[in-house]
């Protein structure tokens, strides 16, 4: 009898989700959540107190569905590694000297998940963990489950930088802005070292987590990457190919959020803001929406030259400030100077804080996204149908905005040419001026024959996208058998 309730337990798949604490990790797991709870997963959501009330309002959502997502809070422990109380999220770090703790924080989840995975009445089927988070490997293991590996960007970004470890072409080349090719991709793409991510630059702080990290994801037994196939023709195909391991594009994940209320609070409280009356109120495709993401610290002369531009432009727009620190003093400072806001009445919005991006890039009136080019806003992006200004700031960034500019071609480039190293912001001399700010969003908004051109294109995808995720659709047969497959890898390893 307590054997075949074991059998039948065993049977209910059951995947922990384990992500980044990054608005930029944590969002689009959230969405995974969600796409296999409505699979009839039974999901296990791990984040932290803080982190959790960002997640409130999901969360309720949850409970009065009949969704079976649970959620795991395991204390931060921010003290014992010399953070400062409620730093449980990268985009509370106040500087990149504790980026080493808060790794260590993370890895210290490892006892507590393990204490309540011992405990739980359901064993693990798989867990799904971002790569940051590599002691995972040990808990798979202990739990004979497979890990499967979710990095958060796409299969372009994810060959290119594959490529780029590999043959280090970059080594042999002394000038920082010399272009050499990324080797390996179908398409021929050039970058130099100044836009390269940082994770290729040899660092003594992090290589032996970053070893930890590659050994971990080498162990691994595949890949879900928020992507579909249609976008990333040749690029999932070659990076499956390079990992000789099972990978399973899924998304775009963000298309799970249907409704209103879901894409309101998506991954924070959003700010007070009247932003879907005031859109309502415009006319379609007219209003260009400005958001850096949740990570990036522009500094207040660069944030001032975006103000200037769109103060001197006549267009609609949405500026999202996120309001953290001195650079954000200085900036209101100007802002009320100005009389910013007075002068922009009627035809501009600033929404400072937390933005309900997903509910603003897909109303009718969005005309143009002003973006960093974090993966998911790409791809946010890519799903309503707005055509880019890519302004790239670290990380693998610049490869998306090769994707976005090159191969996709429904982007323009602001022109910057080398990366912002976090904590290095005020040292490097990436400085956007106001008239090429202007210029790109021109080429976007009202680019002529290529304009309409880009637009076409994009507006293409985005009917692709919902395609993908509808039945039948790759990445709504992707999801069924990446499940398939991990619960017979699951019943492989236990048995
Ligand atoms: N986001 C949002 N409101 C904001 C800022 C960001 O909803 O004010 C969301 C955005 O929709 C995306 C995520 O946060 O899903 C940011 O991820 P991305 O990869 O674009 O950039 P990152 O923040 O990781 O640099």
């Amino acid at each position: 009898m307590a054997s075949t309730l074991s059998n039948q337990l065993e049977l209910q798949p059951h995947f922990v989700l384990v992500p980044l604490m990054a608005q930029g990790h944590m969002i689009p797991m959230i969405d995974i959540a969600t796409l296999l709870a409505r699979r009839g997963v039974f999901v296990t959501f791990v984040t932290t107190p803080y982190n959790a009330t960002r997640l409130e309002s999901f969360f309720t959502r949850v409970k009065q569905s009949s969704l079976l997502i649970s959620l795991l809070e395991i204390p931060f422990p921010c003290l014992q590694v010399g953070l400062p109380p409620g730093c449980e999220n990268l985009d509370t770090l106040p500087s990149r000297s504790l980026l080493r703790n808060f790794y260590k924080a993370l890895s210290l989840l490892q006892r507590p998940l393990e204490q309540f995975l011992n405990h739980h009445l359901l064993p693990p089927s798989c867990i799904i963990s971002d790569k940051y988070l590599y002691w995972t490997a040990q808990t798979a293991h202990k739990f004979k489950c497979p890990r499967v590996v979710f990095h958060g960007t796409g299969c372009f970004s994810l060959l290119s930088l594959y490529n780029l470890q590999l043959n280090s072409p970059h080594t042999s080349i002394d000038s920082n802005f010399e272009p050499f090719l990324v080797p390996g991709l179908p398409h021929r793409i050039e970058i130099t070292k100044a836009q390269l991510p940082g994770s290729l630059i040899k660092s003594p702080d992090f290589d032996d987590f970053r070893d930890k990290i590659t050994k971990a994801e080498q162990e691994a037994y595949g890949v879900v990457v928020n992507s579909f196939t249609e976008l990333e023709n040749g690029y999932y195909q070659n990076y499956e190919r390079a990992i000789s391991k099972k990978l399973w594009c899924i998304g775009p994940v963000s298309l799970c959020n249907e409704n209103s209320i879901e894409k309101y609070n998506r991954g924070d409280r959003a700010s007070k803001s009247n932003c879907l009356n005031w859109l309502d109120s415009m006319i379609p495709k007219s209003v260009v929406y400005i958001c850096h993401g949740s990570l990036c610290r522009m500094i207040p002369s660069q944030l001032i030259q975006i103000g200037q531009c769109l103060e001197s432009s006549t267009r609609p727009f949405i500026w999202v400030i996120k309001n953290r620190g001195e650079n954000c003093s200085e900036l209101e400072k100007w802002l009320s100077e100005e009389e910013f806001e007075r002068k922009i009445e009627g035809r501009g919005l600033i929404i400072r804080g937390w933005a309900p991006q997903l509910l603003i890039l897909s109303h009718w009136s969005i005309g143009g996204f002003l973006t960093h080019c974090g993966w998911n806003s790409m791809i946010e992006g890519i799903g309503s149908g707005v055509p880019m200004i890519t302004w790239p700031q670290f990380a693998e960034q610049f490869l998306n905005e090769k994707l976005v500019v090159e191969v996709l071609k429904i982007g323009v480039r602001i022109g910057v040419e080398g990366a912002v190293r976090w904590g290095e912001e005020e040292r490097v001399g990436v400085m956007v001026k106001k008239e090429e700010i202007e210029k790109a969003i021109e080429m976007v908004m009202n680019g002529g024959e290529e304009g309409e051109e880009r637009r076409r294109r994009v507006e293409d995808l985005s009917k692709m996208a919902p395609k993908a995720m509808e039945n039948g659709g790759s990445s709504y047969v992707n999801l069924s058998l990446f499940i398939e497959d991990v619960m017979a890898q699951s019943a492989h390893l236990k048995a």
